[in-house]
């Protein structure tokens, strides 16, 4: 670990935030160092604090701790996530003998200044109870590797000195609290603290203090473990590539929900499969050592108490079955020790290795699955260390499970808005014209994981970069020839790569052309039949084998026209290509039905642009049908308006909705069309 103090940068943090006062500055400074090392903390993990003075409505100055807020990431913290408590009350709960997390939440929120302000970590009692200015508590990865051994103390007390106090587990709340500041008071000289199986305190006068504190003791933890560190010799192979497994088990692990239009909860699926984790999962008696607890309890409520180890992939379904049951067991086991109720959290497993393929790690959406990741990552490292060195000895099962349900923990993963997409992967072809634009753009609003397809090109990079300034981490752009097999069965590969699957597609790619049959180019038509009809077959065709994979179900829109049902003059190569995809898509909702797979179409009139974006069909027809009528781009339009019953603008965000309705499954309806046309009597499909 390096030494990331500089004083220019601190000097420069404290002028910015000058109105919070220096105490509190430096506060936010040193926090964020901490938050920037990795091998300190992960994702929203570690808390620190400061002690100063509040002045009150009576102009009093009163005691206070600031302390970061629940949750809340060190590395982009600033004031607001450092709610300012009133101290003396604080000191006074260690008299208690005991204090439920509820009673220990309702007295942090009382004795906050400001009650609007987010709650203080659940360590904030800890923080109180000792009396130095500036105090760090992270999880480092070192101090973890010594201290999750059969011998950790040994170890650690001969790595880091006697000026170190070193304490057993203790659940995170009013007792470890208490314990700490009990465990200073008999040693007020000690320079730091380890908490067995959870991580390290520093503490000190100055933010710079307490860092240097941090980073010393790192440093020597990780000269210990060089010294003692056996090299692993592990030759390690693929054996199968992570895109072919991961639909499959990404199946397994959806959720049944007993809700009969939604059947499925099902998890965005991250790969962990770098040459470091196919060493580590391949080296000797990998499965022992890694099907352990994690690293620190904080990791429960991301990871569960234990991963899913596969040694023989054909096995995926029973693996994952043996896991529920073995995770509703463990629940049984623990949940009468619990005060009140509780229920068990989904058994499913978030992180499943497989020698040879490596990590699947699962999360409610890509976000959590990266924190699930990055921590698993970690975790695989620091396990290999200590197998090195010597053995793994992490939390009792007991402890585990009381962290996993501990009130304050489950708060962290309580979410207000659960969006209706949330964990579906959705690949939309065409995606850079105005229509695939739009629809991208709301399934994003709508939570799904939006897979943006096209002929590579400008159009589909800006439209990717657009959207994913407002959902980074949620859209990708993929390059892919619809007309051509191994273009979609290679774009769909590289979508199963980032995400472990697809469980919706939108069908919207398509080509239009203007000529009288007389005139026809016929090598024009074919283009088109290229595009509209055997580009939505190899989509239809390869999904299908995929959904059969899966076993979720799954759902298609395909992009339809009105010219459909009411075909124009000069219009034959469009309207009869698209007819034909019409066709075959209607065919798919009769062979896929079975397995819960609906296929619907949307059939849009006269849809040219979507904000800037004009579309294809657009360069088709618009200067063409401008000329005929001798109309401009607006009038045009008003032409389009007036000629439908509404009299409405169709746009691509109607498009949209209609694509959502399904994709949501409003109705149990398959084979079906909706006309979003603003009401052409000719078109209506019957
Ligand atoms: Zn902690």
């Amino acid at each position: 670990m390096n030494n990331l103090w500089s004083k220019e940068k601190a000097r420069e943090v404290t002028m910015g935030y000058a109105r919070h006062g220096e105490l509190l500055a430096l506060r936010i400074y040193a926090g964020r160092l901490i938050g920037s090392h990795p091998e300190l903390v992960l994702h929203g993990g570690g808390n620190t604090s400061v002690k100063g003075e509040v002045t009150d409505l009576f102009g009093q100055q009163v005691a206070a701790v600031f302390v970061k807020a629940s949750g809340v990431d060190l590395a982009h913290s600033s004031p607001e996530d450092y709610p300012a408590l009133s101290l003396l009350p604080l000191l006074k709960l260690r008299s208690l003998a005991a204090l439920s997390p509820e009673a220990m939440v309702n007295q942090l929120r009382s004795s906050l200044f400001d009650p609007s302000a987010p709650t203080p970590s659940i360590e904030a009692l800890l923080h109180a109870f000792l009396p130095q200015a500036y105090i760090d508590h992270t999880h480092p990865d070192a101090i973890l590797t010594l201290s999750n051994q059969p011998d950790g103390r040994e170890r650690l007390k001969a790595a880091l000195g006697a000026e170190v106090i070193i304490i057993d587990y203790i659940h995170p709340g009013f007792e470890l609290a208490k314990a700490v500041a009990a465990a200073w008071e008999g040693q007020p000289s000690a320079r730091g603290m380890v908490l067995m199986h959870h991580g390290l305190l520093t503490w000190g006068d100055s933010a710079r203090q307490s860092y240097e504190t941090t980073w010393e003791l790192v440093n020597r933890a990780e000269t210990r473990i060089n010294a003692a560190r056996k090299p692993i010799a592990v030759a390690s192979s693929r054996s199968i590539p992570w895109s072919q497994l991961a639909p499959v088990l990404r199946g397994a692990l959806a959720h049944p929900t007993r809700i009969p239009d939604h059947p499925w909860k099902r998890f965005i699926l991250r790969p962990l499969d770098d040459p470091d984790t196919l060493n580590w999962l391949q080296q000797p008696q990998a499965a022992g050592l890694f099907v352990s607890a994690p690293l620190t309890s904080d990791h429960l409520i991301r990871c569960k108490p234990w991963p899913l180890w596969i040694d023989d992939p054909a096995q995926i379904g029973d693996r994952v079955a043996q896991y529920r049951q073995d995770y509703q067991s463990y629940f049984q086991r623990h949940a009468a020790s619990m005060a009140g109720d509780v229920s068990p959290f989904d058994p499913s497993p978030r992180v499943v290795l497989i020698p040879g393929v490596g990590g699947f790690i699962a999360g409610e959406n890509a976000r959590l699955a990266d924190i699930a990741r990055d921590i698993t990552r970690q975790t695989l490292q620091v396990k290999s260390a200590i197998a090195a060195m010597g053995s793994y000895r992490g939390l009792e099962e007991h402890q585990l499970f009381d962290m996993e349900y501990f009130p304050l923990q489950r708060a962290k993963l309580r979410r207000h808005h659960v969006p209706r997409l949330e964990g579906r992967i959705v690949m939309v072809t065409g995606a850079a014209g105005a229509i695939g634009a739009g629809i991208c753009r709301r399934l994003l609003k709508e939570g799904a994981h939006v897979a943006a397809t096209d002929l590579g090109g400008a159009a589909l990079d800006s439209l990717v970069q657009d959207l994913a300034k407002e959902s980074p981490g949620q859209i990708i752009g993929v390059t892919m020839d619809v007309t051509d097999d191994g273009s979609v069965s290679e774009g769909m590969k590289e979508i199963i790569q980032t995400w472990g699957g697809i469980d919706q597609a939108i069908i919207n790619a398509g080509l239009a052309h203007v000529s009288p049959l007389a005139a026809m180019d016929l090598q024009r038509f074919r283009q088109l039949y290229h595009v509209n009809v055997e580009g939505a077959l190899l989509i239809l065709s390869h999904l299908a084998r995929l959904f059969e994979q899966q076993r979720t179900g799954g759902d298609v829109v395909l992009i339809s026209t009105k010219n459909v049902f009411a075909p124009g003059a000069s219009f034959g190569a469009y309207s009869a290509t698209k007819a034909a995809a019409h066709q075959l898509a209607r065919i798919a909702s009769l062979e896929l039905a079975a397995g819960d797979v609906r296929v619907n179409m949307v059939a849009p009139d006269a849809v040219f642009s979507d904000g800037g974006r004009k579309s294809g069909l657009w360069a088709e027809v618009g200067p063409d049908r401008m000329r005929a009528r001798g109309l401009d781009e607006a009038g045009l339009e008003n032409y389009y308006r007036n000629r439908n019953l509404l009299k409405a603008a169709v746009t691509a965000d109607h498009v949209a909705n209609a694509v959502v309705f399904f994709l949501t499954r409003q109705t149990p309806t398959t084979g079906a069309t909706i006309p979003v046309d603003g009401g052409l009597p000719d078109a209506t499909p019957r």
